[in-house]
């Protein structure tokens, strides 16, 4: 069972054949991938599942808090398993390839930033937008 199916029962969910499939291919995806590629994967697993199912499907994962949903700029949902680990995001601009990373430093200056303003820092999103150095440069 994927991790995500795993979690859409402990939460009461109803799970079809369908649903489970979907659930599989966004918990196995690596990448970002948007609802038209989680599409691809799930009917080529099962025929039957339609582009709206997948729709309805991402949708009902992202309401329940366990699919986290971004947008890279490109006019794209992009769709990610919630995880414990926290990232931030790298969008190369000339592949639409996405680099995760996380960097202490910048977590800290953020909680520092957010403190003092007056507040204690719940959650942030970083996306650094970027083009390949020529070579040599790095
Ligand atoms: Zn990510």
């Amino acid at each position: 069972m994927s991790l995500l199916e795993d979690i859409c029962i402990e939460k009461g969910m109803r799970m079809t054949d369908q649903r489970r499939v979907i659930a599989r291919v966004l918990s196995e995806a690596e990448d970002h991938p948007d609802v038209e590629e989680v599409y691809r994967r799930a009917s080529s697993i099962d025929d039957r599942i339609s582009i709206a199912t997948v729709y309805r499907t991402v949708r009902l994962f992202e309401d329940a808090g366990i699919l986290e949903r971004h947008d890279f700029r490109d006019g794209r949902s992009r769709y990610e398993q919630v995880s414990e680990e926290h990232h931030d995001h790298l969008i190369n601009l000339h592949t639409g390839e996405v680099v995760e990373f996380r960097n202490e430093q910048i977590e800290q200056l953020q909680e520092r930033i957010a403190r003092e303003l007056g507040f204690k820092l719940v959650d942030h999103r970083l996306e650094l937008y970027a083009v390949p150095l020529p070579d040599g440069e790095s």
